[in-house]
């Protein structure tokens, strides 16, 4: 009987199975998709996911694929400049699918960890002891899994959340972004670039390997965005962007809500099954990372100690600790969004307000965006503020 059961291979997914696979534990991830997709997403690793990442061997490699942002330039209309924001610890800034990648390289040499594409996670039992999971391939093949734990690391769209029927209040913005990664043209080097214009915002972040970011804040949804970045990339900076260059581009929403509980007897969530926030910000990967070093550490715990009278103990302060931290999360990433997304007349008096801002909060916003000041940032914060919560291993 396999140990863990993580369903979703996503980067939550994989930071769990390396974690709990560099503890010698059994851990069997299943993915619905039949293969690994390149797509660009999450690009901010903020330092406490960085760190996280050096426990598991990967920070170096990522860094080396990456750009280290140190300085945000903030301008407003006609690209008049309202401030900078130095980072105290730099932000690694690197595409989704890079990250999959090399954690991914990372499950394949632990031989306690197994990774299989093409399975669909479809239900399960729950027993005291144990539980059983079904799956499904592509040609309706089921299969059957027995675990002592089972994490649905699955996604916003999580199946696991589903079949536990957590009351879930999902809320919709009416704030639209298109995004596209593009070769870097502009000689700005490490550096990220913010454009607050009474057209709408737009946001530029190097990615490494010669590569640059950058979002436009849209009107609707756009579906089939043709040229529609680069022309108001132009219009709104005065940027020429080549669309020849362009590898990737993706239109985007934003919701928010949060589980209720992450937690059912030997059932869990992390990652975007448990909480979805707004990408402005960029920290629902980060959030997710944490949940997953928490996570780690209850199950290793739990499996340390089947019989423990502190396992549903255990379970509430999961819940509790990572819903506070994932609260604080998409309130600060709301918070971002609607002073970043202020459009037409009112565009002038926030870009007033917000160079005054980033004069007298200048040791305040960098580490807000640098999740240094999030409650429960890490594994040692929780262990800090409650007592029960000792007993559990830091990975190292
Ligand atoms: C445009 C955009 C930009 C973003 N930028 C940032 C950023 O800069 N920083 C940041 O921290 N976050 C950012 N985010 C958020 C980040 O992408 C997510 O928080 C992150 O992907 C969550 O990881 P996850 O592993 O929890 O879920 P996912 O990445 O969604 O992975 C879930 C996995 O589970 C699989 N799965 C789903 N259902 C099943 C099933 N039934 N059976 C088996 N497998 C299943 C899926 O195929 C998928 O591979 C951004 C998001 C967007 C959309």
């Amino acid at each position: 009987m396999t140990d863990v059961l993580i369903v979703g291979a996503g980067p939550v997914g994989l930071v769990l199975a390396c974690l709990l696979g560099k503890q010698g534990r059994s851990v069997l991830v299943l993915e619905k998709k039949p293969a690994r997709d390149s797509a660009s997403n999450a690009i901010g690793v903020t330092p406490p996911s960085l760190a996280l990442l050096g426990k598991l061997g990967v920070a170096t490699e990522l860094l080396q694929f990456g750009a280290s942002i140190k300085r945000v330039h903030v301008h407003g209309q006609e690209r008049t400049i309202l401030g900078e924001v130095n980072f105290p610890e730099p932000i690694l800034s690197v595409p989704q699918g890079v990250t999959e990648m090399v954690l991914e390289q990372r499950v394949r040499e632990l031989s306690n960890v197994t990774l299989e594409y093409g399975w669909q996670f479809q239900s399960f039992d729950q027993d005291p002891e144990f539980l059983m999971a079904l799956f499904q391939d592509a040609s309706g093949n089921p299969r059957a899994e027995r675990a002592l734990f089972l994490v649905g690391c699955d996604g916003v769209h999580s199946k696991v959340r589903d079949s536990i029927d957590v009351a879930w209040k999902p809320r919709r913005f009416d704030s639209t972004f298109l995004m596209g990664d593009y070769f870097d043209e502009t000689g700005w080097g490490d550096e990220a670039h913010l454009f607050f214009t009474s057209l709408g915002a737009v946001e530029s972040f190097p990615l490494g390997q010669g590569k640059r970011r950058w979002i436009v804040q849209t009107s609707t949804y756009l579906d089939q965005p043709g040229s529609y970045l680069e022309d108001q990339v132009q219009e709104r900076t005065g940027i020429a962007l080549d669309p020849v260059t362009r590898t990737w581009q993706s239109p985007f929403g934003i919701h928010r809500w949060i589980s209720e509980h992450y937690a059912w007897g030997r059932v869990y969530l992390a990652g975007d099954s448990a909480h979805q926030m707004s990408p402005i910000g960029g920290q629902g990967m980060n959030t997710g990372f944490a949940d997953a070093e928490f996570l780690a550490a209850l199950l290793e715990a739990r499996l340390e100690k089947p019989k423990s009278k502190l396992a549903e103990r255990w379970n509430t302060l999961y819940s509790r600790v990572r819903r506070k931290a994932g609260k604080t999360a998409a309130a600060r990433s709301e918070l971002s969004m609607a002073v970043g997304t202020v459009r037409g007349w009112a565009s002038s008096p926030r870009n007033a307000l917000l160079g005054w801002l980033l004069q007298v909060l200048r040791n305040v916003i960098p580490a807000h965006y640098a999740m240094l000041t999030i409650p429960f940032r890490n594994l040692a914060q929780a262990k800090a503020r409650y007592p029960e919560l000792a007993s559990f291993k830091d990975i190292q």
